[in-house]
């Protein structure tokens, strides 16, 4: 009814005035009044439909234009309808362009691939992942763009329960897990990840229980055949049974040398592990490391100390003392007899530094960086002949990096080495302790 009242009551108003007209003037006049009233009315609507079509294709949408009678309400309707239009689009727009940040900052690849695994739309890592081009590869047919058996037998096996673990096309040293998800109605997602650093974590666990297992089994091995000989021969003499339990003894102080320092490794390691710091007597722990390296050598070397500084670090005893031990009892271990061994403890370069030099072999530059990798060895012979268990410097390593500490190493075959254990002065404290004047012995 709100509609039809305007209308009605126009031609009703017409109908009126045609039909007063009839009375007074006659039926024909009345009959002009009533056609020219009509084509006014009709003119009026038509005209308005012109506006209403000009508006809508290129008026201003802001403002609405003026109108009277039922056409304003259909103008006032109009402008309501595209407000909210535009109050619903600017809603969306908004939850668009969330969805496009928030997709732009997820660590993941995500390509979004239509009923013909062609490409619709993917985020700047799977940009990263794959190599994709913005302008060049929307619409382009994926298994075009990921050349690899593995993901075109991935892709047509419709089997996407489990990822597929692949190298990335573009950038080899990436591990890529990807994973298939189909979506709506034949649509899929490729989600894709990173996992270069999962698996060199899990290379780096298989390596070490195959070398642990290695490490134990020569041991274990040797002490299995003399036990087996005890067995076969009932009757073995007094001196045979001696030097056998002398060779066992050696293989299994060699486990437990090994296990000692798998559980030193652990506990370095275990996150639960806080460094608990406390002032350390440097001096006294030097000196210490000094009478060490002297019964170590029984006299086959050469060893000065030179305490240049009586400044002291703050940090674990114990952590120090095995890590800075291991570099010494290594000079000791790989300078053949009558080799030199400096101890030198001092500033170098701005840090506080403990530094064990040795004239022994030296090592070649690409083992260098490579020293610290556990059960890594430049002789293995060598090592296992001076009961080494491969772990020392990761050890040490391990020891530095909870001081804020780094292990330099410079070596040149034929000429010696220096394995330099260097402090950063936010370690270094001033306490009263032991002599302040160089002290050489
Ligand atoms: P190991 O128990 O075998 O000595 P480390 O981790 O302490 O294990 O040392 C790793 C390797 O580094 C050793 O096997 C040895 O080849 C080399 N190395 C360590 N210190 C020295 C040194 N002072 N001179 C020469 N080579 C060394």
């Amino acid at each position: 009814m709100d509609f039809w009242w305007r209308p009605v009551l126009a031609l009703s108003a017409l109908l009126f005035v045609t039909l007063v007209a009839a009375l007074f003037w006659g039926g024909l006049l009345a009959l002009w009044l009533l056609v020219a009233g009509l084509l006014a009315y009709i003119g009026y609507n038509l005209r308005q439909m012109a506006v209403l079509v000009a508006w809508l294709a290129h008026g201003d949408r802001s403002r609405i234009p003026t109108a009277s009678g039922a056409w304003d309400d259909i103008f006032y309707g109009l402008d309501r309808m595209l407000r909210r239009q535009k109050r619903s689009t600017a809603k969306i727009s908004a939850v668009l362009e969330r969805f496009e940040h928030a997709a732009q900052a997820i660590p993941d690849g995500i390509v979004m691939l239509n009923g013909n695994d062609q490409i619709d739309w993917f985020n700047p890592a799977a940009t990263r992942h794959f190599g994709l081009d913005d302008n060049a590869d929307r619409g382009q047919f994926i298994g075009y763009l990921i050349r690899q058996v593995a993901f075109a037998d991935y892709l047509t096996s419709h089997n996407y329960s489990e990822p597929l673990v692949m190298k990335s096309p573009t950038h080899k040293e990436l591990t890529l897990s990807v994973q298939m998800v189909p979506f709506g109605d034949k649509q899929k997602m490729l989600i894709s990840r990173d996992v270069t650093q999962l698996e060199l974590v899990e290379a780096m666990r298989r390596d070490f229980v195959a070398n642990v297992s290695h490490e134990l089994r020569t041991p274990l091995t040797v002490v299995g055949g003399f036990l087996e000989t005890f067995l076969d021969m009932p009757s073995i003499n007094q001196v045979d049974f001696h030097k056998y339990c002398d060779l066992m003894q050696q293989q299994t102080e060699r486990m437990r040398r090994l296990i000692d320092d798998l559980l030193a490794l652990s506990r370095l390691e275990s996150a639960q592990n806080k460094l608990l710091d406390a002032p350390v007597d440097m001096t006294a722990l030097i000196q210490s490391l000094y009478q060490d390296a002297q019964s170590l050598s029984a006299g086959r070397h050469q060893i000065t100390l030179t305490l240049e500084n009586a400044d002291n670090i703050m940090g674990n005893v114990d952590e120090l003392s095995s890590a800075l031990g291991n570099l010494v009892s290594n000079a000791v271990r790989y300078t053949p007899v009558d080799g030199v061994i400096d101890l030198h403890w001092g500033w170098h370069n701005r840090q506080l530094c403990f530094s064990v030099r040795d004239s022994g072999e030296g090592i070649d530059a690409h083992h260098i960086p490579r020293l610290t990798e556990r059960f890594y060895r430049v002789d293995r012979g060598r090592s296992r002949e001076t009961g080494g268990t491969g772990l020392g410097l990761a050890i040490v390593k391990h020891v530095l990096t909870r001081h804020q500490a780094r292990l330099v190493i410079e070596s040149k075959v034929g000429h010696g080495s220096c394995f330099r254990a260097c402090f950063p002065k936010t370690r270094v404290v001033k306490i009263a302790v032991a002599p302040t004047s160089p002290l050489i012995h």
